[in-house]
């Protein structure tokens, strides 16, 4: 019997800021059936295509992304904060929901390529993941999808990305 995910999303009205409803996943991650249903539910959708990286946005596409890895026999890259790696990197400004930031990867945490897999817990706007892909691009990556636990369809992140050729693929609208 799988579990309807919405049930264990938590909605924090005003925050970070007044009139943004923020979509908590902690509540997700930290109930064990549903945490692991979404990797496998994640892992599943890809794990005919081939993928040789996944590729996680800091913070919470870590969590989600790492365990998809390592189900798909896939290496894991993380796309951090400014700052954050220690090797040489190569980095893209971007716009958030609530600001700008910088995201950053290491020059050589992908071969030319490389079928990558990008995972996030959450598409919004689509400006972290468009960062993402334009990293992910620059070092010659194939994406095969970018996959999301949670989609927030009215801010159309979704379709932006499927614009820019990726398939976009969320476990919850
Ligand atoms: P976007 O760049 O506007 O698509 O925002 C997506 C990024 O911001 C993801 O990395 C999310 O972790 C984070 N984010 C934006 N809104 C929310 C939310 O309501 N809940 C959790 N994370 C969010």
């Amino acid at each position: 019997m799988s579990l309807d995910l919405t049930s264990v999303i938590r909605t924090i009205p005003d925050y970070p800021k007044p009139g943004i409803m923020f979509r908590d996943v902690t509540t997700l991650m930290g109930h064990p059936e549903a945490f692991s249903q979404a990797i496998a539910d994640l892992t599943a959708a890809y794990n005919s295509h081939g993928v040789e990286k996944v590729a996680g946005m800091e913070a919470r596409g870590f969590i989600f992304g790492a365990p998809v890895a390592e189900r798909l026999t896939a290496g894991f890259v993380p796309i951090r904060k400014k700052g954050k790696l220690p090797y040489k990197v190569s980095s893209e400004t971007y716009q958030l929901e609530y600001g700008e930031d910088v995201l950053e990867m290491h020059l050589d945490a992908v071969e030319p390529g490389d079928k990558v897999l990008i995972v996030d817990d959450l598409i919004a706007t689509g400006g972290t993941a468009e960062a993402a892909i334009k990293l992910l691009e620059k070092a010659g990556a194939e994406i095969i999808a970018a996959a999301f636990v949670i989609d927030l369809p009215d801010l159309g992140g979704a379709d932006r990305i499927r614009s820019m050729g990726i398939d976009v693929s969320s476990l919850v609208s």
